[in-house]
């Protein structure tokens, strides 16, 4: 893939207006915030160029592997860290009650900073250095912030990094380990989005929050790249992905559109956005089937923290990723993720934290109102759950899961 420099343009999805990037900020300039951007390629141009199956020997550069199909980033800008490679394990028979099932796991718990955010914050912080940023912010349920604390500790950008101050203390470690600046803000993220912005606008800072900087979808839709790879290109009927923002949900759908249009799928799966029950606008707004500006944003109370969320910043890209696939949105009360994770833990050694399993959750959930109707399911695992160990011990929420339990052999 030598395809330096391809062209692509930004096309907002709320406005349909096209835009050469060169000058463009974040989203639209016409419709601000609510003007999410889509990074278009010269999808005929590459396809004549890239050969999609010398890409997956290419493993040496992860994710930058991708690059004809990113926003460039030249080499020189790239954080250090090994991004992407994350291992898809095949699962038959998971889920006892539906023996004809194949579930595919994608562990994204096995990225450098443990979650599919690295993704993004490798590219966020390319970005960042080549318009020759000083420093870089994000407002965050936590992974996020870990992952562009740890994207940008070898390239010396300074971070400022805006969260909860509920966000578990593993994640907050990673941040002051990685030598971030955290401020803690009194309130749930979306608080955190508002203060963020603000000091971004003030201080000139470059913007790495989801719902502001549109590219970080392409940084996320590598995992749908590296899914189609590792099926061989025959991709499952269904996906489960964990939905808080909805920017994972949309970047999935984003790289499968990408690669139909290279002609490297002949079909999209079925997107299932899967929230939790406490924080769940676009399972509400999926069944209104009304206008999102009419729906209530009502404060998150999940325990499942980076899916947490009032007012999902990615809402129409994720909205797009269920209707155009045929898929659904469902949502999962937190005891069901709590159940799902010991479960998948304990018969997979997939260690998934809450958010993440979440996934799971969903599908056990689908397949008990759906029996028989889907022969292949991949779960994305988007996160690992040393990064939030309460989820497994005993106590408040695995109450039908003891977490300790002797047995003689
Ligand atoms: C961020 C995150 C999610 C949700 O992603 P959104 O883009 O906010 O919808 C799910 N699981 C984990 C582990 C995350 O870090
Ligand atoms: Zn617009």
């Amino acid at each position: 893939m030598n395809a330096t420099n391809p062209t692509y343009s930004l096309r907002c999805l709320n406005c349909h207006v096209c835009y050469d990037p060169k000058g463009i900020g974040y989203c639209c300039p016409a419709c601000g915030e609510a003007g999410a951007l889509d990074t278009l390629y010269d999808y005929r141009s590459l396809a004549s160029q890239l050969d999609r199956d010398a890409l997956a020997s290419r493993t040496a550069e992860g994710m930058w592997r991708f690059n004809a199909l990113l926003p460039q980033v030249a080499p020189s800008f790239r954080p250090g860290l090994l991004v992407g490679n994350t291992p898809l394990y095949r699962r038959p028979g998971l889920i006892d009650y539906e023996p004809g099932l194949t579930v595919w796991i994608k562990d994204e718990s096995r990225q450098p900073t443990g979650s599919l955010k690295d993704r993004a914050s490798a590219l966020a912080v390319g970005l960042a250095l080549q318009a020759d940023a000083r420093v870089i912010a994000v407002a965050s349920t936590g992974n996020a912030a870990s992952a562009l604390a740890g994207m940008a500790a070898d390239r010396r950008l300074h971070t400022v990094i805006y969260v909860p101050r509920t966000t578990p203390s593993a994640k907050l470690a990673q941040m002051t380990g990685f030598g971030a600046e955290v401020v803690l803000v009194d309130g749930a993220y979306d608080e955190a989005f508002d203060q963020c912005q603000q000091a971004c606008n003030r201080h000139g800072w470059y913007n790495r929050t989801t719902g502001i900087n549109s590219y970080m979808t392409e940084g996320k839709k590598t995992v749908a790249f590296e899914i189609a790879e590792q099926t061989n290109w025959v991709l499952p009927e269904l996906i489960f992905v964990p939905v808080g923002n909805g920017c994972i949900l949309g970047s999935v759908f984003k790289g499968f559109f990408d690669l139909l249009q290279m002609g490297w799928i002949e079909r999209m799966p079925r997107l299932i956005g899967v929230q939790a029950e406490a924080s769940n606008f676009l399972y509400r707004a999926w069944r209104s089937e009304g206008p999102m500006d009419a729906v209530a944003r009502v404060a998150p109370s999940s325990r499942a923290s980076s899916i947490n969320v009032a007012f999902p910043r990615d809402r129409l890209k994720a909205m797009r990723a269920v209707r155009a696939t045929d898929g659904e949105f469902i949502c999962v009360s937190d005891q069901a993720i709590a159940d799902a994770a010991q479960a998948l833990a304990a018969r997979t050694g997939v260690f998934a934290e809450a958010g993440a399993a979440a996934a799971y959750a969903g599908l056990r959930q689908w397949v008990s109102t759906h029996p028989g109707e889907a022969a292949s399911a991949l779960l994305l695992i988007t996160g690992s759950g040393l990064k939030d160990t309460q989820l497994y011990m005993c106590g408040d929420t695995a109450t039908s899961a003891p977490a300790i339990q002797h047995q003689p052999v």
